[in-house]
């Protein structure tokens, strides 16, 4: 089987509180060091074209997905390469403040402003609801982040395909914290947790969930969209041999 290439996004370059080598990095660090994955890229907004060339994202079967700061600055042309390559069949994981990016509003249908949140370090819960589902595979019914941001409800997405995670904060809001959507040939994971000040990316069980949807998203096959112009049906070439 075709080993799955990932490629690990994110806005920024250099020092991030807990991620010396940025958040991208020790994203990109787990998914080797689990050895389930082929080719392991990092790419960053500050690099021409983002990082995220033609040649990058037909290499690509799963780009994963951090930014919070610099949405706008994101190039349209870049988010209709991005959004070509996941109708094509590229998986997509969103995490965190991604949930505002061009990216994730193009393939979704959100508004930029759709959640509620609280800078306050406080408890999360994170709660499994699908139990038989690969994303959610080895992990337990919930496990706590001792210190998060809280992101809550309302939160304004479409009704997501399938309802993986809800999180719990400490001061009492919910929110659908694992989410997945399927559009065109791509599949596409939201995944909340994830603030920068906050060591989130090297819990066991938050790099489980990331390594089980990089998994869940990559393409089967070869998926290409064409338009084709059909001269022979099938039953003409059937039954012309
Ligand atoms: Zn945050």
């Amino acid at each position: 089987m075709k080993k799955i290439n990932v490629t690990v996004w994110d806005e920024t370059i250099g020092e991030l509180g807990p991620y010396p080598n940025g958040i991208y990095q020790a994203i990109a660090d787990f998914l080797a060091e689990c050895g389930q994955f082929g080719k392991i890229r990092t790419a960053n907004q500050p690099q021409p074209e983002h990082g995220l060339t033609e040649e990058v994202l037909n290499d690509t079967d799963v780009l994963v997905y951090w930014a919070h700061c610099y949405h706008a600055t994101v190039e349209d042309a870049i988010v209709e390469r991005i959004h070509r390559r996941v109708l094509n069949g590229m998986g997509l994981l969103v995490l965190h403040s991604g949930h505002a990016s061009k990216i994730f509003s193009k393939l979704v249908g959100t508004d930029t402003h759709i959640l509620g949140w609280r800078e306050d370090g406080e408890v999360e819960r994170v709660w499994k609801i699908e139990r038989n589902h690969p994303i959610t595979a080895g992990l337990p019914d919930y496990f706590d982040i001792p210190q998060s941001e809280m992101y809550g409800e309302p939160f304004g997405i479409p009704a997501p395909d399938e309802l993986l995670f809800i999180s719990w904060h400490q001061g009492g809001e919910v929110i659908r914290s694992g989410c997945t959507f399927k559009r065109g040939n791509g599949k596409i994971f939201y995944f909340a947790p994830g603030h920068e000040t906050f060591p989130i990316y090297y819990m066991p069980e938050i790099q489980q969930v990331i390594i089980n949807a990089a998994k869940w998203a990559a393409p089967l096959g070869d998926t290409p969209i064409k338009t084709m112009h059909v001269t022979e049906s099938p039953e003409a070439l059937r039954t012309k041999k």
